[in-house]
């Protein structure tokens, strides 16, 4: 693999975290539409990679030729797309205990910080963790190198990869948490998976404390917080906050994503043509007021601390 050479200019990246279904792969287009910013969308996906997943550019995503150029770039055993392999890929779903122990939440921080720790001292850990990183940094740097650009997003959203990436060779981190109404995460999460609602608020609840003790850790320099709804509602304010934090000029470019070159893994949003930036309000109706006051008894302090009601005429407060 290509390491980065003495006194290269560090990439940043811009990392999404958050729950799921909160439009990471939205602002990843967004983010891709700026010249001097990239986004494959998902760096640690996907966790089901086969012959059939598709880039958003339409290509099987080993046929791909940005994610061919790529595999190229980072030229390491663990990321060939020939052989489904997506070894960057850091633990979004961490298979065995080990793995978990090593890179999953611990739900608390004394016990994270001793593993961080561990993790980077025991000598059969480090190299599992180095090896993990560099193909991660190496996967970044690709992205930077081939699109020319400085910034590099990734939508991954998995938290604990936070503290994990901090201090990667080459590799500059920023992160954004991205928010999202939790009824309205909830009303997704029980149309495209098994969860019911106290199932999927709970989750909601427990990402957003996960998101929060990370980033108790960090510099608050290094972190801003992003309301989906806010993306959608006025997407210019939003674009140039997240410009202005990030220390780029504002490009209009970010609100004509669509008509820019995008190779992204992420939801299948990524594969459909929708041209404009809709709030989608669909659980307003969809759920009923008993699993609302559900969510709201799950949710509903912490959804405080982002404007967050739970009065469908005015869920968002400015
Ligand atoms: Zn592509």
């Amino acid at each position: 693999m290509r390491e980065a050479g003495h006194g290269e200019k560090p990439v940043t990246l811009l990392y999404i975290t958050g729950y799921n279904y909160s439009g990471s792969t939205l602002l990843a287009f967004l983010i891709n539409a700026h010249p001097l910013m990239a986004s494959t969308g998902e760096i640690c996906g996907p966790a089901n990679f086969t012959e059939q997943s598709q880039c958003s550019c339409g290509a099987a995503l080993h046929a791909c030729p940005a994610y061919r150029e790529i595999e190229e770039r980072v030229s390491h055993p663990l990321f060939e797309l020939d052989r489904f392999k997506f070894g960057h890929r850091l633990l979004s779903i961490p298979p065995t205990l080990r793995q978990r122990l090593l890179f999953g939440s611990l739900r608390n921080t004394p016990a994270e910080t001793l593993r961080d720790w561990a993790r980077e001292h025991l000598p059969w850990a480090r190299a599992v963790a180095w090896e993990k990183r560099a193909v991660y940094a190496g996967f970044v740097k690709a992205v930077a190198g081939l699109f020319g650009a400085g910034i590099v997003a990734d939508s991954s959203k998995n938290p604990m990869n936070i503290p994990f990436l901090t201090g990667a060779d080459g590799i500059r981190l920023s992160v954004i948490h991205l928010v999202r109404h939790p009824a309205a995460c909830v009303f997704s999460a029980i149309n495209r998976s098994p969860h019911g609602v106290a199932a999927a608020a709970a989750y909601w609840a427990r990402n957003f404390k996960t998101v929060e003790r990370v980033l108790a850790r960090a510099p608050r320099a290094d972190w801003m917080r992003l309301r989906y709804e806010d993306v959608c509602v006025e997407p210019e304010a939003a674009c140039r906050a997240l410009c202005e934090w990030i220390g780029v000029p504002f490009d209009p470019a970010m609100l004509r994503f669509r008509q820019a070159d995008h190779h992204i893994y992420g939801n299948p949003m990524r594969l459909t043509d929708v041209a404009e930036i809709r709030l989608d309000t669909r659980w307003h109706a969809g759920l009923s007021e008993e699993q609302l006051r559900l969510v709201e008894s799950i949710t509903g302090s912490l959804a405080q601390r982002c404007g967050y009601r739970f009065d469908p005429t005015r869920p968002v407060c400015p």
